[in-house]
């Protein structure tokens, strides 16, 4: 029986939200522009994307700037109260958040969730700002003078996001941001724009004033005006690699500040004292979760040693076959459906160039197909053997099902293997050796490591970024590294000491 959710007569024509609430979508003077949306599930048209132009892009910047001068005078405590709120709108609404992204993106409905609970915990990490913001105090560094320093918020800050996490990425940014005291515009992937949509109203019912979080929606149009207009003073970008590169690079003309992250292509290494049978079905979810559509999805398996790498490859081969694909909002489904036709299409592509490579192909998902759904963006899960580093499949990001295995004679090789990738996301290791994994810990070029953890995203608390060609900038999303991204520092040196007098000072001032 079907069970996928929206009937292909239900087209939404979807807006923008600035200013506090939905305003209609396309410009005229545009051309009216707008992209298709679809349900991955069924391949129906569900929605038109308005592609706003550069003048309904500058109307949301303006909006925001106009916001901020006030929302940056409310009290921590006062913002602090607003994502309090927001966070229990967003667990009351987990249930129809979870059916936007599972009906637009096709991840199944329990991945979707999580994927939400995510993005609440850097909410409620948001939740802690009068703390985070606390300055520093130097009591008395000289005669009468003490020095105190705070942090301040930038302004109006954009967040532009992809389609693979139309909940959670967008909450790594304007939690973060808001509470900070920014005011934001958000650019969601034109392919599963109607989350943040509904992530502003939820924020606007929570009691951030009009102005503060606005959404529009679009592609490189909307993209180029933010990187562009003085106004804006900080991006935060989670994207491919070259679009990553290309945000970073003219913001940072622009004189913005910039957080940019790329691709991936992870690797999970397999020790021979592994548990097996562990690491196997760690990296069934890592592999295959979300059809693979994760930066921190392990796309390379790479176990050490001949008998590990047969007794892996005899483990995972039938996993694979009988890996459970079928609609997102089926609860049976361990995995759904790719997110665009185009995108299952290059991904089939990738899948050719590996048997032409001469790459092992062990599990073909080309051959699935979903008897219900024949025009879903199915595809099964794919195992190639005898990947080497050469390879096309190797080299660049697949963003789908597709686990690439590259058998390694030693830890020294298998570490080599992440180490010169161009690449340096996620990386983990399965092993029962504490030296082992230590040293790799320490030598691994990637910025998120997992010991006996396939997927290492940091939780709230700590912050998340990637290193070499998977992240542009220095400071990480979230934790720590977010609000010092999302603020900047003001020190202030101050004489207060009755009666004194210091007269004309020419030389350079001193502590005495
Ligand atoms: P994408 O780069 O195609 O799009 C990302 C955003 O950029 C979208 O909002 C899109 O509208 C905009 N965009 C696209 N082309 C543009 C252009 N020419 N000029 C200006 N803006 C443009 O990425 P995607 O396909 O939506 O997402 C998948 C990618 O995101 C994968 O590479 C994945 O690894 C990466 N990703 C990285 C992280 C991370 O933290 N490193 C997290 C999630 C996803």
């Amino acid at each position: 029986m079907s069970t996928v959710e929206s009937a292909p007569s239900a087209v939404r024509d979807l807006g923008h939200f600035i200013g506090g609430r939905q305003v209609p979508g396309t410009d005229p003077k545009n051309g009216g522009r707008h992209g298709n949306v679809y349900n991955p599930s069924s391949g129906a048209l569900s929605g038109r994307a308005p592609l706003a132009s550069k003048a309904q892009t500058e109307h949301a910047i303006a909006d925001a700037a106009a916001a901020f001068p006030g929302w940056a005078n409310t009290s921590p405590l006062t913002r602090a109260r607003v994502m309090f709120r927001f966070k229990d709108l967003v667990e009351k609404h987990i249930d129809e958040l979870a059916r936007i992204v599972a009906g637009e993106h096709g991840k199944v409905i329990s991945d979707a969730k999580g994927s939400i609970q995510r993005g609440l915990e850097v909410v409620e990490f948001a939740c802690g700002i009068p703390h985070l913001l606390k300055g520093e105090y130097s009591d008395s560094v000289s005669a009468g003078i003490d020095v105190y320093s705070m942090r301040q918020p930038l302004g109006v800050c954009a967040g532009i996001t992809p389609f693979n996490f139309p909940a959670m990425v967008p909450m790594w940014m304007f939690p973060m941001a808001i509470a900070c005291g920014n005011t934001f515009v958000l650019k969601p992937s034109e392919k599963d724009p109607s989350c943040g949509l509904r992530l502003a109203e939820l924020m606007m019912e929570a009691g951030a004033p009009p102005g503060v979080l606005n959404v529009v929606n679009g592609d490189k149009e909307a993209v180029d005006t933010l990187l562009g207009d003085p106004r804006v003073q900080a991006v935060s970008f989670v994207g491919s690699t070259p679009i990553a590169k290309y945000v970073f690079a003219t913001a940072s003309l622009n004189g913005k500040r910039v957080q940019s992250m790329g691709g991936a292509k992870n690797h999970m290494i397999v020790m021979p004292d592994a548990d097996l049978d562990a690491a196997a079905e760690a990296l069934m979810g890592a592999a295959y979760g979300s059809a693979g559509e994760r930066c921190m999805a392990i796309s390379v398996a790479v176990p050490v040693g001949e008998k590990t790498s047969n007794e892996l490859m005899e483990t995972m081969k039938p996993m694979v076959r009988n890996l459970k694909v079928g609609a997102s909002t089926d609860p049976t489904s361990e995995m759904g459906p790719l997110v665009t036709r185009e995108h299952l299409e290059k991904v089939r592509g990738y899948i050719h160039q590996g048997t032409l490579e001469g790459a092992e192909l062990l599990v073909d998902g080309r051959e699935f197909s979903l008897r219900e759904h024949p025009e879903g963006f199915f595809i099964g899960g794919t195992l190639f053997d005898r990947v080497s580093p050469a390879m096309r499949i190797y080299k660049e990001e697949i963003f789908g099902p597709v686990l690439s295995v590259v058998r390694a004679r030693s830890f020294e090789e298998a570490l080599a293997l992440p180490n010169e990738h161009e690449f340096g996301n996620g990386v983990a290791i399965f092993t029962r050796n504490g030296d082992v994994a230590r040293n790799f810990a320490n030598k691994v070029q990637c910025g998120m490591v997992g010991i006996n953890v396939p997927i290492p995203v940091p939780l709230s608390f700590h912050s998340f970024g990637g290193w070499k060609n998977s992240m542009f900038g220095d400071m990480n999303q979230h934790g720590p590294e977010g609000v010092r991204f999302y603020t900047r520092v003001k020190t202030v040196t101050a004489r207060w000491r009755e009666g004194v007098n210091p007269g004309p000072q020419f030389g350079m001032p001193l502590h005495r």
